[in-house]
């Protein structure tokens, strides 16, 4: 293994023979003890590796880069083909931003996979049988960091859920089901709430799993899913859900497991792939040799798979298993039953070098098989769908005395004129008018949708199988005659009807 330090640029090797290059970032905290742990591992075990350092983290951030990242760190990273990333230290106070965030969606990197196995009895687990691996879409979702406070009260974040977005992640944990000789893959969403974005999940899920008749596929809402999760875990195989519950299934498989130390992820886009350990720089620990290096060789391994040396990551698994099965366990292992030998990380590192070749004797040895590319996916292309405009959705920010809906409702309903009509307001999603209850407590921030008052086309759209088309001017007019009446709009929302189908949401009791 070599390893290069200089950031001159240069071109990757085509011939197997020369050893791809990797990018190595040791990261704050335990991240050096942890990384040179795991690179002697490899090393020992053979690993065929070019490695070229990055520098990003907790120096980098307050050098003045507030994503923790230098420009000729990017170009490293964007040069090589994988990226083993030490944990990072973000430092606290305002203006720092996620430097795991700003490359996940950077380099598009758009499925977040941990697999997630007990140990026991060697590492305490209530779950001996579980073994199951987590692909949580890595881009979308909640995370895509949009967010705007409206009004004195009310602020908000954008979910968004992109058809390609899904498709992608999906078709990935299925191509990993399949490679990887797993039986089942589930899907979690909450699209009994959300049936627009979830939704949109749900049925790329189901359209997809139609093309794997081999692999078994269900799928959970995924509060009872997250439930299942905690309960009965070895019930489970692969897991693809979106951004945000797979941030937080990912962290209760881990702990159920038994394993937060122990646990691996791989960051997987279609050019550059970032492997690392789950846990973070830990700096309660950071220079006394003790923290655990596993969670990191663990990602090391899933690296090994991704560039094709999967014997490699097979050998150091069962050396690892063969490690923690004789009692060298790091002090966040220990237990008084199965620990003979309290080891420091470069105690462990060396015991798991001793151990490479050989294969556990209780715990189920590491199989890789022939799996040595990296799984490519292809989203389909989809015709372009025919879009018709059919309403607005106008915010308001209005406080005015006691926030009676109905004073809104005929002030807006004299406004709206002809072309449009006032067809209810919510508040907090909740209808209010008319006919709302007074019991629903109000905000100042009001959703007031307006539909085509076209009253005979409106005859028709009853039933929702027709909705009549209203235009921009229509729309534009509106809001300049609610300027001009004091109105504050914050923002507005188009109605859309998508290939014949009502593309919103309809108001809660509309
Ligand atoms: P943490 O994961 O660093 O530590 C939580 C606890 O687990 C601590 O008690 C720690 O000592 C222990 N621990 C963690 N890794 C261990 C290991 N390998 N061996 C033994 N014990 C280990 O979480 P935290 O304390 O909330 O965060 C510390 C810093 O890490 C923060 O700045 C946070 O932003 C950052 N962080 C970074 C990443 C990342 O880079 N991917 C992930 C999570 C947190």
């Amino acid at each position: 293994m070599q390893v290069k330090t200089s950031f001159q640029p240069d071109v990757q090797p085509l011939s197997t023979a020369v050893p791809p290059r990797v990018t190595v970032a040791y990261g704050d905290g335990i991240g050096r003890e942890i990384m040179e742990a795991t690179l002697s591992i490899l090393d020992a075990a053979g690993a065929k590796l070019e490695i070229e350092e990055a520098r990003i983290g907790e120096e980098v951030y307050l050098e003045g880069h507030s994503s923790g990242i230098s420009p000729e760190a990017w170009e490293v990273i964007r040069r090589n083909k994988a990226f083993l990333k030490g944990p990072i230290t973000t430092p606290q106070g305002g203006g720092y931003k996620s430097l795991n965030v700003t490359i996940r969606k950077a380099l598009g990197l758009y499925a977040n996979v941990r697999p997630c196995r007990a140990y026991t009895p060697f590492v305490e687990s209530n779950f001996p049988d579980m073994d199951l691996v987590v692909i949580r879409e890595n881009e979308e979702d909640l995370y895509a960091g949009i967010e705007h406070q409206q009004t004195a009260e009310v602020v908000q974040c954008l979910k968004l859920v992109s058809r390609p977005g899904c498709e992608r992640v999906i078709r990935y944990a299925f191509e990993y089901a399949r490679a990887y000789g797993r039986r089942k893959v589930t899907c979690m969403t909450k699209d009994n709430i959300m049936k627009h974005t979830d939704g949109l999940f749900h049925q790329v899920f189901d359209e997809v799993a139609r093309e794997y008749p081999e692999i078994e596929a269900t799928h959970y809402i995924i509060d009872i899913g997250a439930a299942l999760l905690a309960g009965r875990p070895e019930k489970f195989d692969v897991v693809v859900t979106l951004n945000l519950y797979g941030d937080i299934i990912s962290d209760i498989t881990a702990q159920v497991a038994g394993s937060v130390g122990l646990g691996g992820s791989a960051n997987v886009g279609d050019t550059v792939a970032m492997f690392e350990a789950i846990h973070g720089s830990a700096p309660d620990i950071a220079g006394k040799d003790v923290a655990n290096p596993s969670g990191l060789l663990h990602a090391a391994c899933m690296m090994l798979t991704h560039i094709g040396q999967p014997a490699v990551a097979e050998r150091i698994q069962n050396a690892l298993l063969c490690t923690l099965e004789d009692g060298i366990h790091t002090p966040d292992l220990y237990n008084e039953a199965f620990t003979k030998h309290r080891a420091g990380t470069r105690e462990f590192s060396q015991a798991v070098i001793e151990r490479l070749g050989k294969l556990p004797r209780k715990l189920k040895a590491v199989q890789l098989g022939e799996q040595s590319q990296p799984i490519q996916v292809k989203v389909k292309p989809r015709p372009a769908a025919t879009k018709t405009l059919v309403g607005v959705d106008v915010f308001l920010d209005w406080a005015e005395g006691q926030r009676d809906p109905n004073e809104l409702g005929r002030e807006l309903e004299r406004i709206a004129g002809t072309a449009l009509q006032l067809k209810m307001i919510t508040n907090r999603g909740v209808k209010v008018y008319p006919n709302g209850f007074p019991e629903t407590f109000c905000t100042d921030h009001w959703r007031c949708r307006f539909v085509s008052g076209d009253s005979r086309v409106n005859q028709q759209a009853k039933g929702m199988s027709f909705t009549a088309p209203v235009t921009y001017g229509e729309i534009t007019a509106l809001l300049q005659r609610l300027n001009e009446e004091g109105y504050d709009f914050i923002k507005i929302e188009n109605l859309y009807q998508i290939d014949g189908q009502r593309a919103y949401s309809l108001g809660q009791g509309e």
